[in-house]
């Protein structure tokens, strides 16, 4: 696995101040796309030992929350045994913070991967320009979901997916997102239905 970057103390990319890894490879080829460069699994660098200790030496501050995997896409060919890998260490390791990941792909199609045993949040779907938001809460546009994996998984049918929270994080837009679900979170995403 290859990656671009390690971004410390991200409010962006999930709830509380998280580490992110930046991966590198993405076949979904979303016109808009905020990180094009990181499309070719070929490119940036080496995921090696170095780069695992820079992302512990960050998980060992108490008041980081947890790990983001993003990219690029986590869950490309490229990168999707090495992720489970890392995301399986990472919850041993650390069993009281949260692992998030962003994929292109759909629920859907990858809620019976092995990696999701470890999740505890996955926002799933391609950036479709046509429905972006800039202010939706923890994703790009408005078709991805924010999806609290180990609630979905003990559903009757987890193809269907709980949600981690709603579109929106302030009270007005809240109020006006009346089709999706409640907080269901482990963890606070700054809505309190
Ligand atoms: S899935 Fe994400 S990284 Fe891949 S093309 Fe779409 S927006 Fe870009």
């Amino acid at each position: 696995m290859r990656y671009h970057n390690i971004t410390k103390d991200d409010m962006l990319n999930g709830d509380g101040l998280r580490v992110v890894l930046w991966v590198a490879g993405c076949s979904h080829c979303c016109k808009g796309c905020h990180n094009p460069v990181t499309w070719d699994p070929d490119g940036g660098l080496l995921f090696d030992e170095k780069a695992k200790k820079e992302i512990f030496d960050q998980l060992d501050k108490s008041y980081i929350s947890g790990i983001t995997f993003s990219g690029g896409d986590p869950l490309h060919s490229a990168n999707r045994s090495e992720v489970q890998n890392f995301a399986k260490e990472v919850k041993e390791k650390y069993p009281d913070k949260t692992i998030w990941l962003y994929t292109g792909a759909l629920w859907e199609q990858i809620y019976e991967e092995p990696v999701m045993q470890y999740l505890d949040v996955v926002v799933d779907g391609e950036f479709i320009q046509a429905q972006k938001d800039n202010t939706l809460l923890w994703k790009g546009s408005k078709n991805q979901r924010v999806i609290n994996v180990q609630a979905s998984l003990v559903q009757t049918d987890p193809r269907d997916p709980v949600l981690h929270c709603k579109d929106y994080a302030s009270v007005s837009d809240r109020e006006a997102d009346t089709g999706r679900m409640a907080c269901e979170g482990q963890v606070s995403c700054g809505c309190d239905s």
